[in-house]
């Protein structure tokens, strides 16, 4: 490991760092009385995968949007220590999340409430929702300017995006939504965070 050199990593929030999508399961069963096992979640469209009709899929997103359904989420097994590490070893972690605007105040109090060592919060429209033109939610274009050493992602598009657009190699951690076979040079799959190490090539971030 090259101290000298810290290198900025690009940590996904939900079902990488966050346990969302299995507690979703527990609200879709109380909410609508539908049972979903998280291994039959393989679309990454929840309305399909829960089979929610449009009126049920809207309460849902404002229901599980709230802060404290946010703040109720389980740190996924590993990651703080891993976090943790790497933060003492002397890397830039950025969580780069799609959650919406409205989401922004509950997602920093839930890194703070498990000490979370980031060392910048960026939110990106990832799945181009209109809702979220604003100043403080980049696009995926202005997420092209970004440079990372290394991106750890759940979501199967936006780890090709990274992997294509940003040149960046991607950790793609293993989720039954993104299990359809991926042969990509810069995209590597892991099934857990004890699994994820950093590369020891030369760090290319530029600190100035
Ligand atoms: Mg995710």
């Amino acid at each position: 490991m090259d101290s000298a050199c810290g290198k900025r990593i690009y940590v996904d929030m939900d079902d990488v760092l966050s346990r969302t999508t299995d507690t979703y399961a527990q609200i879709v069963a109380q909410e609508f009385g539908k049972q979903a096992l998280f291994e039959d979640l393989v679309s990454f469209d929840l309305k399909k995968s829960f089979g929610l009709t449009d009126k049920e899929f809207h309460h849902f997103f404002d229901l599980v949007h709230q802060p404290e359904v946010l703040l109720s989420y389980e740190p996924v097994e590993g990651s703080l220590s891993v976090l943790s590490r790497w933060a003492e070893q002397g890397h830039h972690i950025d969580i780069v999340t799609g959650r919406p605007f409205s989401a922004r105040e509950a997602s920093l109090a839930w890194l703070d409430a498990y000490k979370v060592p980031y060392a910048a919060f960026t939110m990106v429209d990832k799945y181009n929702r209109t809702a979220n033109v604003r100043s403080t939610v980049i696009t995926k274009d202005q997420l092209m300017h970004r440079r990372y050493d290394m991106a750890v992602e759940d979501s199967r598009e936006m780890a090709i995006f990274l992997a294509d657009r940003l040149t960046v190699p991607v950790i793609l951690y293993d989720r039954p939504w993104n299990a359809q076979f991926l042969d990509h040079k810069n995209i590597r799959r892991v099934c857990s965070w004890q699994e994820i190490t950093l590369s020891p090539h030369t760090c290319r971030h530029n600190p100035g």
